[in-house]
C-alpha cells in the first residue's frame, strides 16, 4: 500500500461521521481543529462525544441508522460503525462517488489515514505507521512530544510575523537565512520559548535596524538540575542542556546528569567544598558575563533549584547590569526531591501544617537563626547543609522548646543509588552522625512527620538495603 503525506485545506468542507463509538471519539478532535463541517449519523453517541458536541456547537448530530442517501457531495466520511456491514456498505457507496474514506475497523479497505499529529500549531507532525502498529505511531509521538518544545507555535508565528521585515531588509537569500539561522540558534528564539514575546520583539526590531554585520549575541541559561536522579529533569533543563556551548557547573551535579550535556560543550567545574571555595562567587559572575559577551549559550547548571539556597539571585544580579539575556529554569529542589523519595510527607494534615526551608550552614561555628520560630511542633523543619551544624542544630531546637524525642531523618545523597535513610531523634542525631561517619550532601528532616517513613517508605536502592532503620 503507497500512501501520499498530504496537508490538505480543510476549512469547512464537509465531512460525514458514520458511528458514535471510542474510535469516533478519539478521531474528532482532529477533525474539529481542521475545522470541518461535521455531521455525525449513528443512533447513539458516547458521552465523550456528547461533550464534545457540547463545546462545538457546529457539530450536527442525526440520531438515527445510516441511510444510503446521507452520502451525497462530502469531502470525507469517517467510517466507524459497530456494524461491518454498514462499514463495507457506506464505503462501497463513498469510492463510487469518489469520496474520500477513512476506515476505522479495516484502514486497507479506505483511501485515507488519519495521522498521529504533533501540534504546535501551524506546525504539524503528522505521524503514520500505514496502519502496521497504531503503539508504535504513539510511541514516536510521545518521543517528540518530549522533544519539541511547548511554544514552539509562538515560535513558527513570530517567524511569520517578520517574514516580509526580513526580506525587505536582507535582499540576498543567503544573508535572510543567516539572520533567520542566528534568531533559532541565539537568546531571541529563547526569549519567545521562554514566553517573553515582547522582549523577543524588540529584539529582533533592534536586529534588524542593526546595519552592521550580524553579530552573534551570548545567552545564560540559570538551570536547576534537581537532587540527583536525572529522570527528574524538566524537559526544558534537557533542551537547554543539549544546546550549550559551555557549562559551568558546581559539585552537586551528579554524574549521570553531567552524561546528558551536549558532548561538544566545554565544561567548566566552579563547585565549592567546605572550606574550600574553588572560585569565589564575583568571579563566577564574571565568568560568566565573559562567557556571554563572546557569544557563547552558556549554561549555569546546579543542583537542586537555582532559587533555593544556589545563590541564582548574585548571579542573575550580574546578568543584568551587563545587559546579558537570560532565563531561569526551576529544578526539583533538595528538600522536595528527598522527601519524596525517603516517603517523609513534608506537610500533613494531621501532623504537620507548615514547612521551613532553613540553612544550616555555620558563620564561625554558631547559626544565627530564629530558634523561636523554628522550635514549634506541627511544622516541619528542613536543614539544608546541616551536617556539621546537627549538634547546634538539635540542642538549639531543645533549649527552645521542642521534644527532645521529636524525631528527625538524614538524608544522604537522596534521588540517587546511593540515597541513605538515617533515622534519630533530636537528642541522639549527632552521635549518630559521628557513629555512621555520615558524609554530605546530606538534608536534615524534624518533625513528627519523620515517623511515616517507616510506612511509606518506597524507594529502595542497593545502597539502602543494608542500613538499619534506628
Ligand atoms: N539549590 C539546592 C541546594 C543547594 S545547598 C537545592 O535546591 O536543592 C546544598 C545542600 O543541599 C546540601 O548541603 C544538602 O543539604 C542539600 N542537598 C542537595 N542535594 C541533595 C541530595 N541529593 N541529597 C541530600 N541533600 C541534598
Amino acid at each position: 500500500m503507497s500512501y501520499l503525506p498530504l496537508f490538505i485545506k480543510a476549512d469547512q468542507k464537509k465531512c460525514l461521521i458514520i458511528g458514535g463509538g471510542e474510535v469516533v471519539s478519539r478521531k474528532l478532535p482532529s477533525l474539529i481543529k481542521a475545522n470541518l463541517r461535521i455531521t455525525i449519523v449513528s443512533p447513539s453517541i458516547n458521552d465523550d462525544i456528547k461533550l464534545q458536541i457540547k463545546q462545538n456547537k457546529d457539530i450536527k448530530h442525526i440520531s438515527r441508522e445510516f441511510e444510503k442517501s446521507d452520502i451525497s457531495d462530502q469531502f470525507i466520511i469517517i467510517v466507524a460503525s459497530s456494524d461491518n456491514k454498514v462499514n463495507i456498505e457506506a464505503t462501497k457507496i463513498a469510492k463510487h462517488k469518489k469520496i474520500l474514506v477513512n476506515m476505522a475497523e479495516d484502514a486497507k479497505e479506505g483511501d485515507t489515514l488519519l495521522p498521529s499529529i504533533v501540534d504546535r500549531d501551524p506546525i504539524k507532525i503528522a505521524i503514520s505507521s500505514g496502519s502496521a502498529s497504531p503503539i508504535l505511531t504513539r510511541l514516536l509521538k510521545n518521543k517528540l512530544e518530549t522533544l519539541i518544545p511547548f511554544y514552539f507555535s509562538d515560535l513558527a508565528n513570530i517567524m511569520m510575523e517578520y517574514r516580509s521585515k526580513v526580506k525587505e531588509r536582507f535582499k540576498k537569500i543567503l544573508d535572510r537565512r543567516t539572520f533567520w539561522e542566528n534568531f533559532l540558534e541565539g537568546p531571541i528564539s529563547e526569549m519567545v520559548l521562554s514566553g517573553q514575546e515582547e522582549k523577543a520583539r524588540d529584539a529582533l526590531d533592534e536586529a534588524l535596524k542593526n546595519k552592521n554585520e550580524q553579530k552573534k549575541m551570548g545567552e545564560v541559561y540559570l538551570v536547576g538540575s534537581g537532587p540527583g536522579d536525572p529522570e527528574l529533569l524538566s524537559f526544558k533543563a534537557l533542551r537547554l542542556m543539549q544546546k550549550a556551548d559551555v557549562v559551568v557547573y558546581d559539585r552537586l551535579v551528579s554524574e549521570p546528569i553531567m552524561n546528558l550535556i551536549r558532548k561538544e560543550a566545554k565544561k567548566i567545574y566552579v563547585g565549592k567544598q567546605k572550606a574550600d571555595h574553588s572560585m569565589p562567587q564575583e568571579s563566577i559572575n564574571e565568568l560568566l558575563a565573559r562567557l556571554a559577551m563572546e557569544g557563547k549559550k552558556v549554561l549555569r547548571l546546579k543542583g537542586g533549584d537555582p532559587f533555593i539556597f544556589g545563590r541564582g539571585g548574585e548571579e542573575i544580579e550580574s546578568l543584568i547590569n551587563d545587559n546579558i539575556p537570560f532565563q531561569i529554569v526551576p529544578g526539583i529542589t533538595a528538600a522536595s526531591g528527598c522527601s519524596s523519595y525517603a516517603g517523609i510527607p513534608l506537610t500533613h494534615r494531621d501532623y504537620s501544617q507548615a514547612c521551613i526551608f532553613v540553612t544550616g550552614h555555620l558563620k564561625d561555628g554558631t547559626v544565627n537563626l530564629n530558634w523561636n520560630m523554628l522550635a514549634h511542633e506541627n511544622q516541619t523543619l528542613v536543614f539544608y547543609m546541616g551536617l556539621h551544624g546537627s549538634k547546634v542544630i538539635c540542642s538549639e531546637l531543645i533549649k527552645h522548646g521542642l521534644d527532645k524525642d521529636t524525631p528527625a531523618a538524614l538524608i544522604t545523597q537522596g534521588t540517587t543509588k546511593k540515597q541513605k535513610v538515617y533515622l534519630s531523634d533530636l537528642e541522639n542525631l549527632p552521635d549518630m552522625i559521628m557513629s555512621n561517619k555520615i558524609e554530605p550532601p546530606t538534608l536534615l528532616i524534624i518533625g513528627k512527620i519523620v515517623n511515616l517513613h517507616k510506612k511509606l517508605r518506597w524507594f529502595n536502592p542497593l545502597a539502602d538495603l543494608n542500613n538499619n532503620f534506628l
